[in-house]
């Protein structure tokens, strides 16, 4: 198969990827947590070849916070992070995957999963998104750094504050239309039902605290 490259400003093919050709929009959250997954997987892999670095596995966690009020959804991971260079070479560029050869070679069979062939992985976050902010420090940095996006028109990266290494990953949700609803992505059951139904094989704990009714 011929692998296929997006230019990052191909605005029009980003937004019929995110808005028409993918319609099974609640994969954006598998996507998001595969690649918090990684991210430890990362720190993990480190560790054992690292004697200065240990691997506590109650310390690597993968956290989903839904906010109704604020109508945000965030990822958290405490996973490697991503140095400022790693912020504009990893999610700057549209369709850049680091496993798209991988999973060309895996993930074929089943023929459905476009965003995973394409690698648009990441970006999938913006089929129930209209702003999305990453906020990450390195393993090893002392800085950490803030990008943000509402899409296909660019990004911006300035310097914040972050204690602990690691991602957070907040997903500003859309608004609700008159044919597309998107308030189930702020419901816990419903990210439960999500979770269990396409990320149930990740080895870490994914955790989500529940509001008392
Ligand atoms: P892929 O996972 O196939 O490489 P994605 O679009 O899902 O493609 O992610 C692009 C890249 O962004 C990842 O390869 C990784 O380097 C970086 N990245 C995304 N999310 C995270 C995260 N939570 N922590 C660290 N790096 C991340
Ligand atoms: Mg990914």
């Amino acid at each position: 198969m011929e692998k296929i490259q997006f230019k990052a400003e191909s605005k029009r093919l980003l937004d019929m990827m995110i808005n028409s050709i993918y319609s099974n929009r609640e994969i954006f959250l598998r996507e998001l947590i595969s690649n918090a997954s990684d991210a430890i997987d990362k720190i993990y892999y480190k560790a054992l070849t690292d004697d200065a670095l240990t691997f506590d596995k109650d310390s690597y966690y993968i956290k989903i916070e839904p906010d109704k009020e604020n109508r945000t959804l965030k990822i958290i991971d405490t996973g490697i992070g991503m140095t400022r260079e790693e912020l504009e070479n990893n999610l700057g560029t549209i369709a850049k995957s680091g496993s798209l050869a991988f999973k060309n070679e895996n993930e074929i069979k089943d023929g459905h999963d476009i965003i995973g062939q394409f690698g648009v992985g990441f970006y999938s976050a913006f089929m129930v998104s209209d702003e999305i902010t990453v906020i990450t420090k390195a393993l090893g940095s002392d800085e950490a750094y803030k990008w943000k996006s509402k899409g296909a028109d660019g990004y911006t990266i300035e310097p914040c504050e972050k204690d602990t290494v690691g991602t957070e990953i907040i997903l500003k949700i859309k608004e609700n239309t008159e044919d597309e609803k998107y308030d189930e992505y702020l419901e816990e059951y419903r990210l439960k039902a999500i979770i269990k139904k396409h990320s149930d094989f990740i080895r870490y704990p994914i955790k989500m605290e529940v509001t008392q009714s």
